[in-house]
């Protein structure tokens, strides 16, 4: 008889079974439906000895102190700003849109404050931001909108902007400074042997056991347990019966070339041209020597793992019904990006599983 069932062994099923084993010195079972640990931020080095994202690239970042240090318990660190360039009207320049993206773009040479006066003047005022397209046309018009923004949508969601929540534009900001930072949280590194050996770390305790390739239907009534933590899809584990929430997911294609660098950022992305988004090449966030390099093709599909949840309000309707069904279950708790059907980053699912934790503790009258 385990103390606690966990489901999913990525990022919120590590962090929870961690907590549990050490500080409540409970006995733990993970269960991976996957061949390996770490959910989507699995890393491992590919044939030719290069480490590479499998489900694309992972960049660590947070303004949370705690999160930062608990992490830190388990890897050392590098660090390492992400700087993402966009491949637009044949020049690849800074993305999110900054000062010298506008200058590069256009040939021209503005101040910070030219270039304020500029998007004022672009800008095309909306009486209320209702959807993606509002949130960027409001902000800088349509020209930048329609080369940053609207053909990168499309590809990314198979919806245009105006199709979709004004959160998923809204999340790219556009700055008049130079600042070329994709974020600008106050931690933002990459874990020195990789995020795979940081979760390996985290587990690794006596109280936990892990059961790899292995789906919770099939062991949930031979294996007995008292409590359950879920990390899959919330509607999964109600058989889909309010429907099917919809994800957006991608598939990554992967080359190696015979070159030290390809490109001169970690991050290329094609808003216009190809059918893929984005162009990855590792070895820049690894920091890894190595005289080849791989890079990964990122393509948008419709169906295939569950990525992103798509952000519609029909979609979030779906997901109450699930979360008050979820609510009413006595000794199951549901959490992490599948499990809450939310667009979390990794430092916000560190966040919801400490937190789930602390609920816990009162519970085991800790
Ligand atoms: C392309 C991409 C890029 C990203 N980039 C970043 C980034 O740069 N920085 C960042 O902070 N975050 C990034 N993220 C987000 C990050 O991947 C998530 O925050 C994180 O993986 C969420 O952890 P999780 O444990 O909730 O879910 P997951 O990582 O999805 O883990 C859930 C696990 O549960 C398992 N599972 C599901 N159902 C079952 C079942 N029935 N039985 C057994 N196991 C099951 C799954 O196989 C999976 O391993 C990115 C995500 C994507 C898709």
């Amino acid at each position: 008889m385990y103390d606690y069932l966990i489901v999913g062994a990525g990022p919120a099923g590590c962090v929870i079974a961690e907590r549990i084993a050490a500080i409540l010195d409970k006995s733990v079972l993970i269960v991976e439906i996957r061949n390996h640990i770490g959910g989507n931020a699995y890393d491992y080095y590919d044939q030719h000895g290069i480490l590479i994202h499998k489900y694309g690239p992972h960049i660590f970042h947070t303004n949370s102190k705690v999160v930062f240090d608990y992490l830190s318990q388990f890897t050392a660190w590098h660090l390492f700003e992400l700087r993402v360039a966009a491949n637009v009207d044949g020049q690849k320049v800074p993305i999110p849109i900054n000062l010298d993206t506008i200058n590069e773009l256009y040939g021209l040479n503005f101040s910070e404050t030219d270039l304020i006066k500029f998007f004022e003047l672009a800008a095309e005022p909306v009486d209320s931001v209702t959807n993606s397209e509002d949130v960027v046309i409001s902000k800088i018009g349509k020209d930048l909108y329609s080369k940053f923004f609207k053909n990168y949508t499309k590809k990314q969601w198979d919806l245009w902007p105006d199709e979709l929540d004004p959160s998923v534009c809204a999340r790219i900001p556009t700055r008049t400074n130079r600042d070329s930072r994709y974020f600008t949280d106050k931690y933002q590194v990459m874990p020195k042997e990789g995020y795979t050996e940081l979760f390996r770390k985290m587990i690794n305790h006596p109280n936990i056991h892990l059961m790899l390739q292995t789906d919770y239907r099939a062991i949930e009534q031979v294996i007995p347990y008292k409590r359950l933590i879920y990390t899959g899809c919330i509607d999964a584990y109600f058989n889909y019966k309010f429907g099917k929430l919809p994800y957006r997911s991608l598939t990554f294609s992967f080359e190696t070339f015979d070159l030290e660098y390809y490109q001169n950022t970690a991050i290329v992305n094609y808003p216009n041209e190809y059918d893929f988004t984005r162009i990855t090449e590792f070895k820049h966030m690894t920091r890894q020597m190595h005289p080849k390099t791989t890079l990964s093709y990122e393509y948008p599909a419709a169906v295939g793992q569950p990525y992103y949840p798509i952000p519609r309000d029909e979609n979030t309707k779906i997901y109450n019904k699930y979360k008050a069904e979820a609510d009413k279950l006595k000794n199951v708790w549901f959490v992490g990006r599948l499990g809450t059907y939310k667009y979390y980053n990794m430092d916000q699912v560190v966040t919801q599983a400490l937190n789930l934790f602390e609920s816990l503790k009162s519970l085991e009258n800790i």
